[in-house]
């Protein structure tokens, strides 16, 4: 029988798709999307690094291959001021290879006040946005190949990722407690017992 698509994957057992089961009868339908040039390169260019690297390098590295295998010379790097100490240093290794724009998430130094955005610190007489549309202006503007994300925050790399004109892959997820490693929030029990707190974990 047909399962309804909003089945829940994530809470399967069985995971038969892996073997070729096509569970919402959608394959032709998915297929014709790849029919599109550019994503079809795109594809063949990730799933090519994927193939020949698997288990293999870092994920700075695969961008790298990545960007290599598409022919792509112009990098660009949206990262949070927070995360700068990290952005130099990826700029220096995109940039032996590739030339590199980086944007900071403070950029044009709008106040929050002027949005009457909420503030980390409300008596803070200028407490600075993160700007990620701006972000992607400039880097629409550089006509960048590929747009890394390095630390925007949740949600600011959502408008990042829908104003970018570049497709857009992410070094670094920011986790402000968990050393930017959101997955351990799942790996250790006295974290993941509060997000879960009916399960006992
Ligand atoms: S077999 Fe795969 S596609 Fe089908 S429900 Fe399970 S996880 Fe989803
Ligand atoms: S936006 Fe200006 S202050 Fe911020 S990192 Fe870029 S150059 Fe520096």
């Amino acid at each position: 029988m047909k399962k309804s698509p909003k089945s829940r994957c994530a809470s399967c057992r069985d995971m038969e798709c892996y073997d070729g089961k096509d569970c919402f009868e959608l394959s032709d339908l998915h297929r014709s999307m790849y029919q599109d040039p550019y994503i079809s390169k795109l594809h063949r260019a990730a799933t090519a690094i994927e193939g020949r690297h698997y288990c293999q390098e870092p994920r700075i590295s695969e961008i790298m291959l990545f960007a290599r295998e598409m022919n792509f010379k112009r990098l660009g790097l949206a990262f949070c001021i927070g995360l700068s100490e990290e952005a130099r240093v990826i700029e220096k290794i995109l940039s032996r290879e590739f030339k590199v724009i980086s944007v900071c998430c403070k950029v044009s130094g709008i106040a929050k006040g002027d949005y009457h955005l909420e503030q980390i610190r409300p008596g803070k007489p200028i407490e600075v946005m993160c700007n990620p549309a701006g972000q992607a202006q400039i880097l629409n503007d550089a006509k960048t190949d590929l747009n890394v994300i390095c630390g925007l925050c949740v949600g600011h790399d959502a408008i990042f990722t829908m104003q970018s004109k570049a497709p857009v892959t992410t070094l670094i997820t920011k986790d402000r407690v968990l050393g930017h490693n959101p997955a351990a929030a799942l790996y250790v029990r006295y974290i993941r017992r509060n997000l879960l707190p009916d399960e006992g974990a």
